[in-house]
């Protein structure tokens, strides 16, 4: 798990992203099923108590702090959707 902070800790993982291009699959508001290597791994996204948007992942780099790729490919989604949903 990671705390969002800003677009530049996100680059290389958003490099990545673009040239694996994973499938993103929309589970529920602010959870996601992403493909990777091993089959699909679920990324959720929330607000934590202490107003943090945090990211976490199932997968192997995530458990460790890393911002992974399918995070990246499923908060370009989420971002989409909690846009849409402001200005609803
Ligand atoms: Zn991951």
């Amino acid at each position: 798990m990671f705390i969002l902070k800003g677009i530049s800790q996100l680059e290389k993982a958003i490099t990545k992203a673009k040239k694996i291009r994973p499938r993103v699959e929309f589970d529920c508001f602010g959870r996601y099923r992403v493909s990777g290597s091993k089959g699909y791994y679920t990324v959720v996204c929330r607000k934590d108590e202490r107003g943090y948007k945090t990211v976490s992942c199932t997968c192997k780099g995530a458990e460790r702090g890393l911002v992974c790729y399918h995070s990246v490919a499923a908060l370009s989604l989420h971002i989409g959707l909690a846009r849409r949903q402001a200005t609803a």
